[in-house]
């Protein structure tokens, strides 16, 4: 499936780790879940709160849906993570499940981040989302192209009869 252009504007602002955290405001919570907003005691709002706030200082951003209450996605690997246990570590599983990813080879909270390591993370960031809308495209250009090559054979084969 092709990213659109809003998807990649989306995932830009996912490399700042405000914008990160403020996706968890739209985390499920339903009456299934552990996570209950309304059943649940303060303490165990301040522990998910503190996931969230460590799980957005690891990298991850918010994408989870009714189906998948706690998934979330790396700014950088765009690696998605679900199923968190109760003493994950964020940082832990990161490197663990996507070893390639640069921020989480850094291990380094943002606001430790050197401007340089921040400028690098933020230009590949753009880089890799860009590319990958504009191979997207590309991609529907030649099916486009295809499809209308295929019309245009069957008007003249027509034609021909
Ligand atoms: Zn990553």
């Amino acid at each position: 499936m092709p990213l659109t252009l809003s998807e990649v504007e989306h995932r830009m602002k996912m490399v700042f780790e405000k914008n990160r955290l403020a996706t968890f405001t739209s985390w499920h919570f339903n009456d299934k879940s552990k996570c209950n907003a309304k059943k649940v005691s303060t303490t165990y709002i301040i522990h998910i709160l503190l996931i969230m706030i460590t799980l957005a200082e690891a990298g991850f951003y918010y994408v989870g849906t009714a189906n998948e209450q706690d998934e979330v996605q790396c700014f950088i690997c765009c690696t998605v993570f679900q199923k968190w246990n109760k003493n994950d570590d964020p940082w832990q599983e990161h490197i663990a499940l996507s070893e390639e990813c640069e921020f989480a080879k850094l291990a380094t909270p943002e606001q430790m981040l050197t401007l340089n390591q921040f400028d690098q993370l933020f230009r590949n960031s753009i880089k890799k989302h860009c590319t990958q809308y504009i191979e997207g495209l590309l991609e529907h250009k030649k099916k486009l192209c295809a499809q209308q090559c295929e019309i245009l054979r069957n008007i003249v084969n027509d034609k021909k009869e």
